[in-house]
């Protein structure tokens, strides 16, 4: 178990609990890199009971290539994408990986949705490089 916290911009939002990171990719897809702004998003998953949210969020929800609602949770008040959810992986919140306080936990095992990666970015050799999310 690690302790973590992470935040927004602005430190509206705020969230902090122990938990066991189940794992991190880097992924490309076109609605991580909209959602974001950031030619890539670096997504770490953990146990969604584990973390206590504090702050006023604004939610917005899309559907997936694979047809599960994937929802966007963002700070109300700047608007930093700091946390998600995705009904394929229920009891599972996606923490983006930037909005976390410990730089040292966030090793992401691998790229997914390179095919829709812009070509200019660079990735790490010792990686795996998915075309889309492996299942
Ligand atoms: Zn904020
Ligand atoms: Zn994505």
């Amino acid at each position: 178990m690690v302790q973590i916290t992470g935040s927004c911009l602005c430190g509206q939002l705020h969230y902090a609990g122990d938990t066991e990171i189940m794992g991190a990719m880097s992924c490309h897809c076109d609605a991580c890199r909209k959602a974001t702004g950031a030619i890539h998003s670096t997504n770490i998953f953990v146990a969604d009971a584990d973390i206590t949210i504090t702050g006023e969020t604004l939610e917005f929800e899309h559907k997936s290539d694979s047809g599960s609602t994937m929802t966007k949770i963002n700070c109300a008040k700047c608007g930093s994408p700091t946390l998600g959810r995705n009904t394929n992986r229920p009891g599972g919140l996606v923490l983006r990986a930037g909005s976390l306080d410990q730089k040292d936990l966030i090793k992401p095992g691998g790229y997914v949705f390179c095919e829709n990666a812009v070509p200019s970015t660079v990735m790490d050799p010792a990686l795996k490089q998915f075309p889309k999310m492996p299942t």
